[in-house]
């Protein structure tokens, strides 16, 4: 389980899983900690990310943190120095440049919580997520809930054909699922799109 005694010498923590998993949640929950304790945070999303808002980082229960959406990580390095805490939401859309980003402002002593989808709707590690977990000081798996058997979910199903990387929806488009009826339905999936022999 997480730990809050890193926040002294600055620390990464990652909060990773599969759509539905409660990362957003998670993030908002630690982000609104500190901020109870009075620590000033500042929180990014990629500029990819507009399904609620512009302005917010937003969880699928509605509660929200102000959140400022960057183009780069770079971006993030631009904070005025009283900021105790730095909140990334959706940070498998960024490029392997947010590692670096995060190392330096974890040296800078600052606490850096990130929250990601672990994998893609193929099952591959997604974006800076695999590296991030590497240099972090503490990895949280959260899981969905296998919307065909109830086993707990780490898998992102895409209920649609579109094989671009970045499809961005919500339960129109994805199903949280395990690891073993994920692997029925892409078998299926395959199946389906397979040419027909007779044509
Ligand atoms: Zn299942």
């Amino acid at each position: 389980m997480y730990s809050e005694s890193f926040k002294k010498s600055g620390s990464v923590e990652v909060i990773c899983g599969s759509m539905f998993s409660g990362k957003t949640e998670e993030l908002i929950r630690r982000l609104k900690r500190a901020q109870f304790a009075n620590q000033k945070i500042a929180v990014f999303k990629p500029l990819t990310d507009n399904r609620y808002s512009d302005e917010d980082v937003v969880s699928h229960d509605l509660h929200s943190v102000k959140s400022r959406p960057v183009a780069s990580p770079e971006e993030m390095l631009d904070i005025p120095g009283d900021i105790q805490v730095v909140g990334i939401d959706e940070a498998q859309f960024f490029d392997d440049s947010l590692v670096k980003v995060c190392q330096t402002l974890a040296n800078a002593g600052k606490r850096v919580i990130i929250a990601g989808l672990d994998t893609d709707f193929l099952g591959n590690p997604f974006g800076p997520m695999p590296d991030l977990m590497a240099i972090a000081e503490d990895v949280q798996k959260v899981h969905a809930i296998c919307v065909k058997c109830g086993s707990l979910a780490n898998h992102s199903h895409r209920l649609s054909k579109d094989r671009n990387l970045v499809v961005l929806g919500e339960k129109d488009l994805y199903e949280p699922l395990c690891r073993h009826c994920y692997n029925n339905a892409r078998k299926a999936g395959d199946q389906e799109s397979a040419p027909n022999p007779e044509s």
